[in-house]
């Protein structure tokens, strides 16, 4: 676990959160400012800063991150209207929390291209 990391200390339930799933691997909770009438994250346990330092230990993870959100997807509803699943990656990308996560979003129309 990071010291000092706000979603290292969700998912060891230092800090509470709503969570809606958990396993060994990953954790999801809804996000505490919604942009979307659903919106979830969803996070390895393990800390990981973003997308780029993932290494080829880490393709089940991911893998398996997709599942829950697809499970995830069907038990809030939003799997046959659709949804998006976002990661945000660096700066420019957006990325405010520096524990690698993505967000599920659904109950709304998504527009293209993204802000
Ligand atoms: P990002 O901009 O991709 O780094 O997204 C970070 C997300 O974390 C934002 O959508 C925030 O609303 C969300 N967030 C920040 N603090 C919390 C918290 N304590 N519980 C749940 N979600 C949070
Ligand atoms: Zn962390």
């Amino acid at each position: 676990m990071a010291t000092d990391c706000l979603f290292c200390k969700i998912a060891s339930g230092e800090i509470p959160a709503t969570l809606v799933y958990e396993d060994e691997q990953v954790v999801a909770f809804h996000d505490i400012e919604p942009q979307a009438p659903q919106h979830l994250l969803i996070i390895p346990r393990r800390h990981i800063r973003t997308t780029l330092d993932l290494t080829a230990q880490d393709e089940s993870l991911v893998g398996h991150i997709y599942r829950v959100a697809a499970k995830l997807a069907r038990q809030f509803g939003i799997a046959d209207d659709g949804f998006r699943l976002v990661n945000n990656c660096n700066e420019a990308g957006g990325q405010v929390v520096w524990h690698l996560h993505f967000h599920l979003l659904g109950g709304r129309r998504m527009t293209w291209p993204p802000g």
